[in-house]
């Protein structure tokens, strides 16, 4: 991409924010899942910018340490009250419910229907988005203030679901450039009736993707529509040889809100990427915030896993680490008003500056970046574990080892328990003793050995002598 070029679509940036937005407004009724038609739908509106390649992984193959689930598809779910009348309607809201349930149809008492309701009571307006992906479950989501209004009595429960073999289905678009070595650009197109988390992340990732096909690029350029977790640990087991190639990644999402840019740095923590991504938001005058790597969060915990350890970051508009995350985060309130059409321009244009200066950088010192690790020193003091998984995350909820339903409120403890684990799976690389992963975490050496003996037991992770 030349200066033109780059000139050229970045005056064009008013036009494609509304682009943006429009695509967002076409996707957001659509009910996603991890696999399912509600994906393809939505890949196949997407293709009306772009010219995606659609993939279809049949269930039951096994990608790493995971195998490709049923198919889900949903027609329709309701929950009829004792008066007969509708109170929890799938068709007015998909997150009514709870995301992969297994098909129903009964009569229950209120006691029953309770165990499978979720609400937010300290966000008692919202409903939230709650997941059973690998637990086969149903279950039904509202807003606190109508779950205190339920009455005893007798409720019918209709669940219109399918889980079948079928497959995992994802978008991938190859731009071509002067060099066949790649910058990876990933979103999520798992997630049903949200905006910012991470429709935001799609929209963005089809108009850089249709904008940047008109110019000629030093890099090549790789697209990829997926669903979060299993579509990367997908993506990146039908893939493993070609990637020597990607040099530099980003994972798009949450950046529509009105909140200020932050970039979560790569694992390698000093990749060009890396550098790029700080120059440029040090000298866009406004606010932002940079965060090390930390291994949970979306997509760049798969492709920073110690096996592959990619330079891929992640540029989004919500600070979150730990338990710091939008306060509409996977509820009904991350809809079409959260969602700012100056953020999309400005995540825009921010997106396709790195690539320029990516591009610019190339041109003038062609040098290779080093990616050893700098950030830490790492001491003698063992002992040191071998993560016996180190291609993507493990399967952790298959051990029982995370909570059954996906996004709903953990504990503090329970949380600072699933971070010790992540950080233990992602750097016992051999390299890092249990005292550098307890310096670089910030977590206790009492919990990190807590987690590890946890992994150990599942065979997950092996002392090194
Ligand atoms: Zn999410």
């Amino acid at each position: 991409m030349n200066s033109t070029e780059f000139e050229h679509i970045i005056s064009q940036t008013p036009t494609i924010g509304s682009e943006m937005y429009q695509l967002m407004v076409d996707l957001y009724p659509i009910c996603r899942s991890i696999t399912g038609n509600g994906v393809r739908e939505s890949l196949e509106i997407i293709s009306k910018h772009i010219p995606l390649e659609i993939h279809e992984v049949p269930t039951g193959t096994k990608v790493f340490d995971w195998t490709i689930p049923k198919e889900w598809n949903i027609r329709d779910a309701y929950v009829i009250s004792p008066s007969g009348e509708k109170i929890i309607d799938f068709k007015k809201l998909n997150l009514h419910v709870v995301n992969y349930s297994i098909p129903i149809n009964k009569k229950i008492s209120l006691q029953e229907l309770k165990n499978h309701l979720h609400t937010r009571p300290d966000n008692p307006d919202v409903i939230p988005y709650v997941t059973s992906y690998y637990e086969e479950a149903w279950g039904f989501c509202l807003s606190y203030n109508e779950y205190v209004k339920l009455t005893d009595g007798e409720y019918h429960v209709v669940i219109d679901s399918s889980l079948e073999n079928g497959s995992l289905t994802y978008g991938e678009y190859f731009l071509g450039g002067k060099t066949d070595e790649e910058i990876l650009l990933t979103c999520y197109i798992c997630h049903p009736s949200m905006c910012n988390d991470n429709l935001s992340g799609v929209v963005l990732l089809t108009m850089l993707a249709k904008y940047l096909s008109k110019t000629q690029k030093f890099y090549s350029i790789r697209f990829l529509f997926i669903p979060e977790t299993i579509g990367a640990i997908t993506w990146l087991s039908l893939n493993e040889n070609k990637l020597h190639k990607i040099k530099h990644g980003l994972v798009a999402t949450w950046v529509g809100n009105a909140d200020t840019l932050t970039y979560k740095k790569t694992r390698q923590g000093n990749a060009e990427i890396d550098k790029v991504v700080l120059k440029i938001l040090k000298n866009s005058n406004s606010q932002y915030n940079i965060l090390d790597f930390f291994p949970w969060g979306s997509d760049e915990r798969q492709f920073c896993s110690p096996a592959f350890d990619l330079p891929v970051g992640s540029l989004t508009r919500s600070l979150y680490d730990r338990a710091n995350i939008f306060p509409e985060y996977h509820t009904s309130a991350d809809n079409l008003e959260l969602v700012k059409k100056e953020s999309l321009n400005d995540s825009f244009s921010t997106y396709l500056s790195i690539i320029y200066a990516l591009e610019q950088n190339n041109r003038k010192t062609n040098t290779k970046v080093s990616n050893e690790n700098k950030i830490i020193t790492n001491s003698k003091k063992g002992p040191f574990y071998l993560n016996l998984n180190p291609k993507c995350e493990p399967h952790l909820s298959k051990r029982g080892l995370y909570n059954k339903f996906g996004a709903t409120k953990e504990t503090p403890e329970e949380m600072i328990d699933k971070f010790a684990l992540l950080w233990l799976l992602n750097l016992s690389d051999g390299k890092h003793s249990l005292s550098d992963i307890a310096n670089r975490s910030g977590l206790e050496i009492r919990i990190l050995k807590k987690a590890a003996n946890y992994l150990l037991k599942c065979g997950l992770l092996k002392i090194l002598e």
